[in-house]
C-alpha cells in the first residue's frame, strides 16, 4: 500500500502524526503532514484525516521504492 498526503488539502492538524507516527511526520518547511513510510499501511489510515487529505493506494514495487527514496 502507498500512503499519500495531499498538501493542498492538509491543514496540519497532526491527527495522522499522532495516530501513526511511524508513517506520517510534519514537513519542517510547510508545517503540513507527509508520509514517511508505507510500512504496515492499511486502507483505514485515510479515515484518521478529518479533511480527506490522506489516500491509501495499491503501489507497484517500483513506485514504493521511489516514495521511500523521497522520504529518506
Ligand atoms: S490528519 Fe489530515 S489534515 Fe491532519 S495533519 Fe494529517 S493529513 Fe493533515
Amino acid at each position: 500500500m502507498e500512503l499519500k498526503v495531499d498538501e493542498t488539502i492538509c491543514m496540519g492538524c497532526g491527527a495522522c502524526v499522532s495516530a501513526f507516527p511511524e508513517n506520517f511526520d510534519f514537513n519542517g518547511e510547510t508545517g503540513l503532514s507527509h508520509a514517511i513510510s508505507n510500512e504496515n499501511a492499511t486502507p483505514d489510515m485515510a479515515d484518521v484525516c478529518p479533511v480527506g487529505a490522506i489516500t491509501v493506494e495499491e503501489a507497484t514495487p517500483a513506485e514504493t521504492e521511489v516514495e521511500e527514496d523521497m522520504a529518506a
